[in-house]
This record gives C-alpha cells, structure tokens and sequence, in this order.
C-alpha cells in the first residue's frame, strides 16, 4: 500500500463577499480534490485541541497521528530538533531571538532582519559571555537563534512579535527560574550597546540587535517514531523548519525541494515530483504546502484562490495519478492543518474539511472538496490525531 497527505497548510476559511460568498476552497479550480471528495469520502476533523494554542505545528502533530496534548512541548525544540541539535531530555531548549528595544519598547522582533553572519557573531559573543556546561547559544539563520539551558525552570514566556510597539519589561520571562533568565537577557543588552556589529548597523541606518529575547521554551518531546506506531515508513516534503523538525523526530526522512520557499512562488510541481519520487521508496508521503496560510495572514483572497488552484494542480493532481498507477492499492488524504481565515488573518482552532479516497473508502455523496461539504458530512473527528489510524486500517 501506498499513501500520500497533502496539507495545504491554512487552506479553510470562511465565506468571503469577494468571491460571492464561496470561501477560497469553493471559489479555486480544484477537479483532483474534489475527485478525491466526491469519489472517497469528505469529512470535519480537529486538530488543534481544545485550549491549545492554533499553531502549525501543534495541527501538524494531529495530522501526523500524534496527540498534541501528549507530546507537544513547545516551538523551540522543534527547531532544534530541525537543526539536528542534540539535547539532552532535561535540558530547556529556548527561542533565542535578536530583537530591537529602544527606550524599553520592542521595535523589532527581528533586529532588521539581521544577516545570519552579524547574528553568528554574536552569538559567538554570547557563548564566551555567558556560555557553560548549563548554558549554550546555537546559531540559526538571521535573528533566529537557540538556547540550550539545564536548570530547575517553569517560566511564561512571550513571544516578541506579539508585543511590537508595547514596553518590553512586563514580558519578561517571569516563574520559576526567569532571574536566570532575566540575567542573561541583561547581560546581552550590557554587550550588546557598542557591539561592532552594531555600530556598523547604525552608521547603515539598520536596526540594532539590542537585546536577546528568549522564549518558545520546551525540552525535547519524546516521541515513539512512526515505524513504531504505525509499522510504516515515511516521508515529508516542506520549506517550514517547525514540520522538518516534527518529522525528523518520529524518524521521517526530510526532502528538501529547490526553490521550496513557502510563499506563493514556490515551486509547487517540484513538491509534486518529489512526492512522487518518494513514493518508490516509502509507504506514506506527506506534502505541506505554506502559500494558502500566508496569503490569509496576508488577507490577500486572489492569492489564496490562486494557491489553492495551484497546488491542486501541480501536487495533488500528479500524486493522484502516480497512486492511480498502483493499481488500487494506495490511499490519498487531503487536508489543511487548521483554517486561516482572510477575515481574521490568522490561525484559528476550527475543524477543518478533509477529503480521502482510495482502496475500500467508498464515496456516499457526490459533493466537491469544501468546508460546507465536510460540515455536512457525518463523518467527524474530534481528535485529529485519530484520522491517521482510519486512513491508514480503515476497511
Ligand atoms: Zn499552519
């Protein structure tokens, strides 16, 4: 058997004017997913759990058959575990961002875009500073850096860009442990006032690093690999480092795709064709595809229409005709990780419509892929982790 998920990731939405009240899903030229729909089943699943936070990656372990509420333990270590640190299970692993703050306000979670050379640099600084058996800084791209930190902690942490133009003092790292943590952010701010890095950037107009900024926080989750869960081998294809991480975690192989950007220039029939090379060689193939949840962070509808219209043609149209050539012994899902409304221009925790086809899922009624159809359908799951074991045994 063979199976592939195609995740246009924020793909749901609700009913927009502009389009004549279709939501993006109905208003896109989708003929394979609604194949998939109307010859399979469409159902309502999910996958973000009720009080939890609607972020890809939580979504993303649902969709992977693992429940977030067991076995997410935050951003960061994710990142790491995209990176390939190698943490040990009681060290904190946190977001160490390089941010602007000027006269305490956050200006900038992201120090102008710092290059990736600056932010090595000082990074190196930060290490010789504060670094030890307990304390390690690891460089990522840009201001997107990582902290490894082994010490009794349960702290709050904020996340920088949701606090942009507001004092920075009350969202300090507050909690068990945040005075270690708070030392070391004033220590950076100390090091950091005539960094050479900075006075090149000021003299060029740029945005200092002032600061780091920790948050993200989490230790490394323990996850049984898919081979243990599932008895099959898998695969992703993605350009977001959260989903590389998740994968590589429960012993996915990791495909990386040239010119995979996660915007709506992306290379979508590379992702398409890499799928299908993968194919030959694992059980199940995952393809996530970021541009439908931009364009609605973005509220930009063409482009999300476009999009959706795009992936359909260039991923799940050649996945389905590659399966197709199995025989019947392959299964396809299609299903986007949580909706991002253009409306709201962010994540939500709403079901999401999914459609499935293949051997032995029989189609009930003809209706094509959209969240309407899935609203109808009796077929829902409350918990998203559940759909993988029914794509995978059901009969
Ligand atoms: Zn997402």
């Amino acid at each position: 058997m063979k199976y592939a998920i195609i995740v246009p990731d924020g793909a749901a939405d609700l009913p927009i004017d502009e389009l004549g009240g279709k939501t993006p899903l109905q208003a896109a030229v989708t003929p394979n997913m609604d194949w998939i729909a109307s010859h399979g089943k469409c159902g309502q699943v999910r996958n973000v759990p009720q009080g939890m936070y609607p972020g890809s990656d939580v979504a993303l372990l649902s969709v992977m058959g693992y429940d977030p509420r067991q076995y997410y333990t935050g951003r960061a270590p994710l990142e790491a575990a995209a990176q390939g640190l190698k943490v040990d299970p009681d060290e904190w692993i946190f977001r160490c961002n390089l941010v602007t703050i000027i006269d305490g306000v956050m200006e900038d979670h992201s120090a102008g875009h710092i290059t990736t050379e600056e932010g090595a640099a000082i990074v190196a600084d930060l290490n010789k500073l504060l670094g030890g058996p307990n304390v390690k800084f690891f460089t990522g791209v840009s201001y997107r850096h990582l902290l490894t930190f082994r010490a009794n902690c349960d702290v709050t942490t904020t996340p920088p860009h949701d606090i942009l133009g507001k004092k920075a003092a009350p969202y300090l790292p507050t909690g068990a442990g945040a005075d270690l943590l708070r030392a070391m952010i004033d220590t950076s701010r100390r090091m950091l006032e005539n960094h050479d890095v900075n006075v090149v950037r000021r003299d060029l107009g740029e945005n200092p690093a002032t600061s780091i900024w920790l948050w993200g926080q989490g230790k490394m989750p323990q996850l049984p690999t898919f081979i243990e869960r599932f008895g099959l081998r898998g695969a992703s294809i993605t350009a977001v480092d959260l989903i590389r991480g998740l994968s590589k975690l429960i012993g996915w192989e990791s495909i990386e795709v040239p010119g995979a950007t996660g915007y709506i220039d992306t290379n979508y029939a590379g992702k398409g064709q890499a799928a299908i090379e993968a194919i030959d060689r694992v059980d199940v193939v995952l393809v996530h595809v970021e541009a439908p949840d931009e364009t609605g962070h973005n509220a930009d509808v063409k482009a999300k229409v476009q999009a959706i219209s795009d992936i359909d043609k260039y991923v799940v149209g050649p996945i389905l005709k590659r399966l197709q050539a199995e025989g019947d012994q392959w299964r396809i899902l299609v299903l986007p990780d949580h909706p991002t409304p253009c409306s709201v221009r962010t994540h939500t925790a709403e079901p999401v419509p999914f459609a499935i086809a293949g051997l032995r899922i029989a189609g009930v009624v003809q209706e094509p892929f959209s969240e309407t159809t899935a609203a109808n359908s009796d077929l829902k799951i409350s918990h998203g982790h559940e759909l993988m074991e029914f794509f995978l045994r059901a009969h």
